[in-house]
């Protein structure tokens, strides 16, 4: 038998929320402790979002498995992420479909996930520098789409870089709190879908906060 690791023990808390056998596996499978700084590892199997330094966090695993379970990706999807922060979100996402493209603000976060997933083997994510156009259009449109920093609203180019048939999930709310919301396009319009309360750091430029 083999012996249980503390990734167990946040599986089954994850498991409380999220169903999704592929998404949990995904998460049993990812070293969450490679993704935090070397003196807050003792917490990396907490079920609790931690600072990654410049003033942004990884969030909370079972946040990560709602909005990667709301996706609902069978593993052929070109997927785009905006926040990419310390590239654990996108290491689990990378499990569950064919590529992801991931965007980021801050260099230091964006080098810090490349080296990251590079040292775990993890060959289908690109990781951007965000650059004035919220996204990466030329590169979609995309199957997925994950905003892991908060909005005011759904951003109009994001609605734009999404398939037909895709789906968005993104928190939206005040800088103090939000609701994950899962918007589908449809052929003949868009359908959204509340999936509850969360807490998220804000998006910058021109679609986040203007205050
Ligand atoms: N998904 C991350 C959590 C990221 S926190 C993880 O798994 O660790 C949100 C991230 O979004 C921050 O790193 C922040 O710098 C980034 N961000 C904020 N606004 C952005 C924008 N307009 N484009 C790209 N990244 C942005």
């Amino acid at each position: 038998m083999t012996e249980r690791r503390p990734v167990d023990d946040l599986v089954d808390e994850v498991a409380e929320e999220v169903r999704d056998p592929r998404v949990l596996e995904a998460i049993r499978a990812i070293p969450r402790e490679r993704f935090v700084q070397e003196h807050l590892r003792r917490y990396a199997y907490e079920d609790s979002p931690l600072p990654i330094g410049r003033g942004q966090t990884i969030s909370q695993p079972t946040i990560v498995g709602m909005m990667t379970e709301a996706l609902a990706l069978t593993g052929d999807e070109r997927v785009l992420e905006i926040g990419t922060g310390s590239g654990y979100q996108a290491a689990v996402l990378a499990r569950l479909c064919r590529e992801l493209v991931t965007v980021e603000v801050i260099d230091e976060l964006r080098e810090g996930a490349e080296r990251v997933l590079h040292a775990l083997g993890i060959t289908n994510v690109r990781v951007l520098r965000a650059t004035d156009e919220l996204g990466a259009p030329a590169l979609g449109p995309y199957e997925a789409i994950i905003v892991t920093a908060a909005a005011p609203s759904v951003p109009a180019p994001l609605l734009e870089q999404l398939a037909e048939g895709g789906r968005l999930v993104i928190p939206v709310g005040t800088r103090e709190e939000q609701r994950l919301v899962l918007v589908t396009r449809k052929r003949d319009g868009i359908v959204t879908r509340n999936l509850g309360a969360c807490r998220f750091v804000p998006l910058v430029g021109p679609h986040g906060f203007s205050d």
